[in-house]
């Protein structure tokens, strides 16, 4: 079987890995110049770092075993201790389930909350509604606003009252009627495991996406940005490439595993209902600025997250020579710090230039961390549409496009835009993508 998979982010890379070790022809059409998508490394001064995604979730076993499956040496972060910048200090974030304190009094020590939350149960609806809904009447809004928002920032760069509960939280509803209590049971039982939550890979989680291609010695066609994909009696044809010297290929089966406007385009003559429902899903921009720091920082821990309420341009830093031995090794003396800008309708700040917007992130972190040594090198990684925010009412849209591609003989998609935006997601997308295809 010939096979074209658009977009070479892991996503695509994972498919086309799957479907040519099962012996098919595959092509990889990629529009940018480089694979990865939002996995990538890039040089900050002497140093190659992460610019985009750095760490996977490891309790899932999709993209460890993605790792080990090419050759990627894994390693885990060396600190795990966090903070939330709040009212007026770095305070350290108490065990959570995704913002929901698991532990009382390690919150009250905190000092992150003006009020220790009561447990209030309320039975949990049957359909959908925002994180924000579910919570507040259970936890408290303070808890909403200083300790979900800012973990639900860290990975969706959303907002608790849009984000739906089922498809961007389902970890909270499984916590029941009553979130904190059931926050504090799901602590005592996955206190005791022994597996680390997160894994990274020495050298950066960036350098994943050529590994893959390396491995399954793929058929990358950089540049090749992919304009339309029409099918005419079980020949599908693909056409990319610039206007004035677009290609074609005509093969047996396509995977679109692109974000979701640029599918909802592809899709609009081929599925048009998977396309309106892709259509609907907004994506949020954001930036990550890197710095390379002439010195130690006297700070413990990997990083901060910051609550929306308290107005600051940055929403989380990682220090990432702290967390990552490979990169605090290479990095000596020196401190690699980074600061994530950006959310979701928040973006008035990325309008800004590249200086402007390194010294809006230098002039908070300098005031989170209490002072910081001379900067050495400034990256700033802009990801526009870096996020799919999956809005209440996700669950359904996804579903109308699998029905909608399920119609269409040899066409599947996959990506962030799914079943999850972690790399593990993305990853179990696109195997399941593969299979559907070599099962038909
Ligand atoms: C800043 C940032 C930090 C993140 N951090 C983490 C993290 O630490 N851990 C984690 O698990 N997840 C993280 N994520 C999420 C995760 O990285 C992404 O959800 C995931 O990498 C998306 O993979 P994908 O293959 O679905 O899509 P993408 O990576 O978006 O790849 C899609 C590819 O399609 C290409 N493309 C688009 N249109 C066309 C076209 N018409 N023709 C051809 N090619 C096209 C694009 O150029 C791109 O290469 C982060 C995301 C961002 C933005």
């Amino acid at each position: 079987m010939r096979v074209a998979v658009v977009g070479a982010g892991i996503g695509g890379l994972v498919a086309a890995l799957d479907l040519r070790e099962a012996g098919c022809d595959v092509v990889v059409l990629e529009g940018a110049d480089q694979v990865g998508g939002k996995l990538r490394v890039d040089d900050v001064g002497d140093l190659r770092v992460d610019v985009g995604a750095e760490s996977m979730l490891a309790r899932r076993p999709e993209a460890v075993d993605l790792a080990a499956r090419v050759g990627a040496e894994l390693t885990h972060p060396a600190t795990t201790s966090a903070a939330i910048w709040t009212r007026g200090a770095l305070r350290p974030l108490p065990p959570t389930v995704m913002g929901v304190p698991a532990d009382l009094d390690a919150l009250e020590a905190s000092g992150i909350l003006a009020e220790r939350p009561v447990p209030h149960a309320e039975p949990v609806p049957d359909d959908d509604v925002s994180v924000a809904a579910f919570l507040a009447p259970r936890v408290g809004r303070e808890v909403v606003d200083r300790l979900v928002e800012p973990l639900l920032g860290g990975v969706y760069a959303g907002h608790a009252d849009r984000l739906s509960l089922r498809a961007a939280a389902p970890q909270v509803l499984a916590l029941g009627a009553d979130p904190l209590a059931g926050a504090a049971a799901t602590r005592a039982t996955t206190r005791t495991l022994a597996t680390p939550v997160f894994a990274g890979v020495v050298g950066g989680v960036g350098t994943l996406p050529q590994r893959v291609v390396e491995h399954g010695d793929l058929d990358v066609r950089l540049r090749s940005t992919v304009r339309a994909v029409r099918v005419d009696d079980g020949v599908w044809t693909v056409s990319a490439g610039p206007v004035s010297a677009i290609e074609t290929y005509e093969v047996d089966a396509v995977v679109v595993a692109t974000p979701a406007p640029a599918t909802a385009r592809l899709l609009a003559e081929v599925a048009p209902p998977a396309a309106f429902a892709l259509a609907a899903v907004d994506y949020a921009s954001m930036a990550l600025v890197t710095f390379v720091l002439d010195g130690p920082i006297d700070v413990e821990g990997s990083g901060f997250l910051v609550p929306p309420v308290d107005g600051t341009v940055v929403k989380g830093s990682t220090i990432s020579s702290q967390k990552w031995a490979w990169l605090g090794e290479r990095a000596g003396d020196r401190t690699v710090v980074r600061a994530s800008i950006g959310r979701a309708g928040d973006t008035a700040v990325l309008h800004r230039d590249d200086a402007d917007v390194a010294a809006l992130a230098l002039a908070d972190l300098t005031s989170a961390y209490g002072g910081l040594p001379p900067v050495l090198a400034t990256h700033v990684q802009r990801w526009g549409g870096g996020l799919p925010q999956y809005d209440v009412g996700h669950l359904g849209r996804v579903a109308t496009v699998e029905a909608a591609v399920a119609l269409v003989d040899g066409l599947e998609v996959c990506g962030a835009v799914y079943h999850g935006v972690g790399i593990p997601a993305v990853v179990a997308s696109a195997r399941a993508a593969a299979a559907r295809l070599l099962a038909r």
